[in-house]
């Protein structure tokens, strides 16, 4: 049986990320490392879009850069800069063309392309199995997904940020390629919380995606006619042609994953709950926990105890409780946010960065009653 210090199941955004600062660090320079993928990573199979401050480390690969934002609703129109932010799309294929051969480089580092088709753990190590070996690591890092955890519980509600989006060329110059659409309620909204996402890379190229924070996936038709009706309104019916597609769904829920991790094996990226809850926005919050991981590696720490409580997962619960209970109340609770407070502030409370005065400027701007009274059935 092949043996490593540590496997990494799982080349996505947490395995690549944390292979890479594991490999570029001299400290594990005497670690092996084995990093599993089912997949080759040829695929742009994904567009990730995040906010920052300023200059960051991905911006050689940053693909688009948007520095305003349009939000709209049943009663909201609203253009606004996010100052000091910018909105940054970064492409999955050039994300995995930087970050695999970079991997692939590092000695200590070693890259199969195979599926990982069970894992245990025994006292001592942990068995990694695919169908024509079995691996054993010390330490196992998986970016491995299993929705029927959090789905065997009630405690904490599960919903989806469930997209479907094409990426469109247009016969007609419709797009406005300085602002990205955040989120537009306009469309009907049907009992849930939906929204149109539209992220312009010129007049005439859009990533256009139907969106919703919901409990249950539809069908697929049900996302393409939703688009097809909002081009048709929004861009006065322009003849356009499909490039690409994108589908995705990311658990939205505060069920505490952490609790799975052991000192032998640890869960990353959406496996490991290190999606937002109230948002489904990642790929951020993965490159500044991967840092994290690693300086608590360095520092001999037991990988169980890497976890960080915040008061923000409080309020993402009372938020994914109301949400859960009276998913069509999501457009209103949005748009008054937008409509009340600045997008620059809003951005830095999903970002978890604000502190308790801005809190509460936030959380006053829509209704109070539905939040007071998940509070009171979170608190009884
Ligand atoms: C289409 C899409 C768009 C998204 N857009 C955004 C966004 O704009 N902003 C944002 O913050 N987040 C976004 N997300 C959410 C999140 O950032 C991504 O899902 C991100 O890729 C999660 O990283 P991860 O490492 O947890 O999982 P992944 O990146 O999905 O990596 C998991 C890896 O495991 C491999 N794998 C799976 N099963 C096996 C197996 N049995 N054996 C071996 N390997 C296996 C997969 O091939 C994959 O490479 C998006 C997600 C999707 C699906």
């Amino acid at each position: 049986m092949p043996n490593y210090d540590y496997i990494i199941i799982g080349a996505g955004a947490a395995g690549l990320l944390l292979a890479d600062a594991l490999g570029k660090d001299e400290f594990f320079a005497s670690k092996s490392i084995l990093v599993l993928d089912k997949d080759n990573k040829t695929q742009n199979d994904r567009t990730w879009c995040f906010w920052e401050q300023g200059k960051g480390s991905f911006d050689d690969l940053v693909h688009k850069t948007w520095d305003s934002i349009y939000v709209g609703g049943q009663q909201l129109q609203k253009s606004t800069s996010i100052a000091p932010y910018t909105y940054k799309m970064l492409r999955g294929i050039d994300f995995y063309n930087h970050f695999l051969p970079k991997v692939k480089t590092y000695p200590n580092i070693t890259w199969i392309q195979e599926e990982v088709t069970d894992m245990q753990e025994k006292e001592n190590e942990v068995l990694v199995t695919t169908p024509s070996q079995i691996y054993t690591g010390k330490k196992v890092f998986t970016s491995l997904y299993d929705a029927s955890i959090p789905a065997k519980q009630k405690e904490f509600p599960v919903l989806q940020q469930h997209f479907f989006g094409w990426q469109l060329k247009t016969d007609q110059s419709v797009f406005n390629p300085g602002e990205a659409t955040f989120m537009d309620f306009s469309v009907p909204q049907k009992g849930n919380t939906r929204f149109m996402y539209v992220l312009p890379i010129s007049e005439t190229e859009a990533l256009v995606e139907y969106t919703l924070f919901s409990e249950h996936l539809l069908e697929k038709t049900e996302y393409e006619e939703s688009i097809k009706m909002y081009i048709e309104e929004k861009y006065n019916d322009t003849q356009y042609t499909i490039q690409e597609t994108e589908f995705g769904s990311i658990p939205m829920t505060c069920y505490p994953f952490h609790q799975h991790n052991t000192n032998r094996v640890f869960h990353i990226g959406i496996a490991g709950g290190w999606a937002k809850p109230s948002t489904g926005y990642t790929f951020y919050n993965t490159s500044q926990q991967v840092p994290k991981l690693v300086s608590h590696l360095k520092a001999g720490k037991p990988l169980s105890e890497f976890h960080q409580r915040s008061r923000f997962m409080f309020y993402d619960m009372l938020l994914l409780d109301i949400l859960y209970e009276n998913n069509h109340l999501g457009h209103e609770i949005f748009e008054s946010m937008f409509k009340r407070r600045k997008a620059s502030l809003i951005l830095k409370f999903l970002e978890n960065e604000t502190n308790l005065w801005e809190e509460l400027k936030i959380v006053t701007a829509p209704k109070p009653m539905p939040f007071i009274s998940a509070l009171f059935k979170r608190l009884f």
